[in-house]
């Protein structure tokens, strides 16, 4: 069922794309939204860490967003990550194996992912 995350996340940037040409004098901008891969909640971008395949393959947690390649997004929540990665909604997502190391490699990361936004929360 790897078509449904494909379909799902170009449909939504078509309705975004939509929604920021009909607002276009306003300078608020709609707040994009992402589902979270292993529980399918939706939520504001910014609540999600994105996870990426690389161009080469490599798959790494994208703190940032930005990096290129395809990304799947999941809660920082580590219940939600080892949900995703147990039954294989982020490999689904980003259309490829994940093997134990790879998985091991992942929770670290998302861990201190969602620990470094707790720390920028704290300073507001
Ligand atoms: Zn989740």
């Amino acid at each position: 069922m790897r078509r449904t995350a494909r379909y799902s996340e170009e449909r939504r940037s078509a309705s975004a794309a939509k929604v920021t040409a009909a607002g276009a004098k306003s300078t608020v901008r709609p707040t994009p939204q992402r589902t979270c891969v292993a529980c399918r909640t939706v939520r504001a971008k910014r609540d999600l860490v994105r996870i990426v395949r690389s161009p080469s393959g490599e798959l790494s947690v994208d703190v940032r967003g930005k990096a290129a390649g395809r990304g799947a997004y999941c809660d920082p929540d580590p219940a939600c990550v080892e949900r995703g990665l147990r039954e294989g909604a982020i490999a689904r997502a980003l259309e490829v194996t994940i093997d134990d190391a790879t998985a091991d490699r992942l929770r670290k990361e998302m861990t201190e992912a969602a620990e470094a936004r707790a720390k920028v929360g704290e300073t507001h």
